[in-house]
């Protein structure tokens, strides 16, 4: 399977297998887990991931974990295609959160109110999915 790129005013309630849905007004993006489990992954873009159309299909950067699944699957879709990656024990996806987090603080030369505006989300996106992983969301 080859995840194409879809430019969508919202994304749809039904989503197919197969298909990156990005919404530029809202700032999302949307797709079904590419194990086949049926989760919808939402992607906040540009503040967690970007979503590009490279010729008709879908690239996502960075690495898509779902901690928020059964599965705990960790991908990266390039060009449309999986590359399938280690999954992640639960200290490692809060290693990797605080390093995106870290990459946002790390932009140069943004103005203060657009970074601490997208530090707000990505803090807000990292608590939700770790409280999905530990459950509780205690730390
Ligand atoms: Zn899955």
């Amino acid at each position: 399977m080859r995840f194409r790129y879809k430019l969508v005013d919202r994304i749809p309630m039904q989503m197919e297998e197969g298909v990156v849905y990005h919404t530029e007004e809202f700032e999302l993006a949307g797709l079904l887990c590419a194990c086949g489990c049926g989760h919808r992954i939402t992607l906040i873009v540009p503040d967690s991931h970007e979503v590009w159309d490279d010729g008709g299909y879908a690239t996502i950067q960075p690495s898509l974990g779902v901690f928020d699944a059964p599965c705990k699957s960790h991908y990266v879709i390039r060009a449309g295609k999986v590359q399938w990656l280690p999954a992640f024990s639960g200290s490692q996806a809060t290693k990797i959160m605080q390093g995106q987090i870290a990459r946002h603080v790390a932009h140069d030369a943004m103005p203060a109110s657009w970074l601490l505006r997208s530090i707000a989300t990505a803090l807000g996106f990292a608590r939700k999915l770790l409280a999905a992983v530990i459950g509780g969301g205690s730390r």
